[in-house]
């Protein structure tokens, strides 16, 4: 297959890439690339080139299908030596996203425009990995070291405004590209072709303390991934031992990441993320076309998730229970906006847009053309019964009505509807605007329809949307709630609270169980405990020291004190109060307290979260182990780099 072609733009040549989806690094394209230089070289009518991409992006990335597989030459680190080495200078004419592999290719052309939309980043950390191409050693000697750093360790794009700050691009485009590449190639005609990245000095120098100083923020920020690290130390190694060492060093390394247990775990996760959301049975279901979106309730959930839908380009109306009510909903959402004004995601102008969308009421006539309801009232079974009583009265007969209940069963919410093939789950994570993963949760009578309008908008919508069955707390809460209960076991068993944090922190979660309970305020779940009382197995095990905490007025991080005790920064400190409360229920039990290591708490907890992934699997709950894995490590923090409690192995 052709991929690269070469056409004459007067004497300015055009390679053009066309190889879709996003314009991978494949054999075909290194090939044509180094063709195309080959042939630029030996025609004496051509001064420069522009290099180009078809489709919505510039070189988006390595070739999947070839991952694993043995490299055939041309490899992608000599395709840039190449370009890098053409005496005529070339021009990368950035769209879309230049990733990888893709930026890689840039720097190894002699100068970079691009589109103000564009971006550019090298995103390998995120796989286990460092950029194998140059990367580490030729994007120092382009911005500052700080910038490279920050860069290559973080994995995330920067906006083409914010390239161009940094001196990683010459020049940003408004119009239409091309013609701005061979304006530019105009400019550039009559001067000597730019020295190569890789013959000239590192922008700047770091001493050993700085480099000591950025070794270990980088290290804090990787919680336990190894690649950010050795990125780090690669882009050390290419600015004080030259270009040559630094390029060896850099693809020694990189081989051995791609065999690492790290890399393999995050590219399990990659590749989970974009396969979890296919369902054979809504293949070819067309969704119903959506425009106006309907919430109800505009409490945490509410606002976040009508923040959520007004950035995804649709009308949004909240319902709510009073005047008061609406206007709250309606500052909480205002806030959020204002947070992605200031952070300057969007501008002043679509801010005001996105204002004038939103719209709240206390009459659900109202949601007459609504064509998706999200519900997030309260946790209350005859509240979400109303509710949706009143959404089948006047809501338009396709419409399709979703709850975000954490716990209660939607297939009973669903029963009591007219049209109930139209009822499903959206479960949201909290803050809804801001966390990517979504639960789509499929009642026994949902039709295809909905569900395949349900992932259409959880598209939109830019999450990953996990598909799962009605069962108390679907997949993550269930989960979730199974490792708690080992964890509040191993309590009275001999650990105390701040040692089973400390080993969940050791492990890679950014914080431990009961520092998360802390934050999110103990006396929810105390009050739903107390609900659920009369209904609990007498024989099943019961530790009830959360139930103690909130008794004596211990109510988390809010209030000063919880399962830790903050000090007047917020700063959590094991309290010796707690250890002894802890200590005497095991004495009051009969328990014997006996010691636990960090990896037998680690181990206790994992296999808890697997027994239970492996039941949801046998009921029918999740699609497979990657939907488990997609949703502990995008919900619940659980560690990316360990791909996940089903994929993890001690
Ligand atoms: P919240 O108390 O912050 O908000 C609930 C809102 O619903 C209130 O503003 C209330 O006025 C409104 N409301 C109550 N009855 C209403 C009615 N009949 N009509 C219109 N509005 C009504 O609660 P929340 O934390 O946003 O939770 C809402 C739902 O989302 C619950 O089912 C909860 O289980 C679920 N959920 C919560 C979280 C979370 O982290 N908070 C996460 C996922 C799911």
């Amino acid at each position: 297959m052709v991929t690269v072609t070469l056409t004459h733009a007067g004497d300015v040549a055009v390679i053009t890439i066309d190889n879709p989806p996003i314009n991978a690094t494949s054999h075909s394209v290194r090939a044509g690339l180094v063709n195309a230089v080959d042939q630029i070289e030996q025609d004496a009518s051509l001064k420069a080139a522009i290099l180009i991409c078809e489709g919505k992006t510039f070189i988006a990335g390595a070739d999947v299908t070839e991952f694993g597989q043995p490299a055939q030459d041309p490899i992608l680190p000599d395709v840039i030596k190449r370009l890098e080495a053409s005496p005529k200078p070339i021009i990368a004419a950035i769209h879309g996203h230049a990733l990888g592999g893709g930026l890689e290719v840039a720097l190894g052309c002699h100068y970079r425009i691009a589109d103000i939309s564009a971006k550019l980043g090298l995103p390998e950390v995120t796989l286990g990995l460092i950029p194998g191409a140059g990367g580490t050693v030729r994007l120092p000697r382009l911005i500052s070291t700080e910038n490279a750093v920050s860069m290559i360790t973080s994995g995330k794009p920067v906006f083409a405004s914010a390239a161009n700050e940094m001196g990683l691009i010459d020049a940003i485009t408004h119009g239409a590209l091309i013609d701005a590449a061979k304006d530019f190639a105009k400019t550039i005609l009559d001067q000597p072709c730019p020295t190569p990245l890789v013959d000239r000095v590192p922008v700047d120098a770091l001493n050993n303390d700085q480099w000591q100083e950025t070794l270990a923020s980088v290290a804090k920020k990787a919680r336990g991934q190894i690649a950010p690290q050795i990125a780090a130390t690669a882009i050390r190694t290419g600015i004080e031992k030259g270009a040559a060492a630094g390029l060896m060093h850099e693809r020694e390394k990189f081989i051995e990441l791609r065999d690492s247990d790290q890399s393999k775990a995050l590219r399990h996760i990659f590749f989970a993320e974009r396969s979890v959301a296919k369902l054979p049975d809504i293949d070819g279901v067309k969704p119903n076309s959506l425009n106006e979106i309907g919430v109800i309730g505009g409490g945490i959930m509410g606002a976040g998730i009508a923040t959520a839908s007004l950035l995804a380009g649709f009308d949004v109306k909240i319902i709510e229970r009073t005047e008061d009510a609406c206007a709250s909903g309606k500052a909480t959402v205002e806030k959020h906006l204002a947070g992605s004004l200031k952070r300057g995601l969007i501008t002043q102008d679509r801010f005001d847009g996105l204002i004038a969308s939103l719209s709240t009421s206390m009459d659900y006539a109202d949601l007459g053309n609504a064509d998706l309801v999200v519900e997030a009232v309260f946790e209350d079974m005859s509240v979400k019964h109303d509710v949706f009583g009143k959404l089948s009265a006047q809501c338009k007969p396709d419409a399709v009505l979703a709850s975000n209940t954490s716990y209660l069963d939607i297939n009973e919410i669903a029963a009591k509807c007219v049209n109930p093939q139209r009822v499903i789950g959206l479960h949201f994570f909290s803050p809804a605007h801001i966390m990517k993963l979504l639960e789509v949760v499929r009642t026994n009578k949902a039709n295809a329809k909905s569900l395949a309008t349900a992932f259409a908008f959880a598209r939109k919508l830019g999450k990953i949307a996990v598909p799962c069955g009605v069962c108390d707390g679907f997949i993550g809460n269930r989960i979730m709630s199974a490792y708690r209960k080992h964890c509040e076991y191993m309590l009275e068993d001999g650990a105390l609270p701040h040692q089973i944090d400390n080993a969940m922190v050791a492990f890679g979660f950014p914080m431990g169980l009961f520092a998360m309970q802390d934050m999110a305020g103990l006396e929810i779940s105390w009050a739903a405990r107390k609900r659920r009382a009369p209904f609990r197995d007498p024989s099943e095990r019961y530790v009830a020291l959360g139930d103690y905490l909130c008794e004596m007025g211990r109510f988390g991080k809010k209030n000063g004190f919880g399962w830790y005790r903050y000090d007047e920064n917020g700063k959590a400190l094991p309290d010796p109060n707690v250890d002894a409360l802890v200590i005497a229920e095991s004495t009051k039990k009969g328990i014997t307290r006996r010691n636990f290591t960090d990896d037998e708490i680690i181990e206790t907890i994992l296999s808890a979260m697997q027994r239970e992934g492996d039941k949801i699997l046998a009921e029918g709950i999740a699609n497979s182990p990657d939907a488990i894995d997609v949703v502990m490590i995008n919900g619940y923090g659980f560690p990316r780099h360990k791909g996940g409690p089903m994929f993890w192995q001690a």
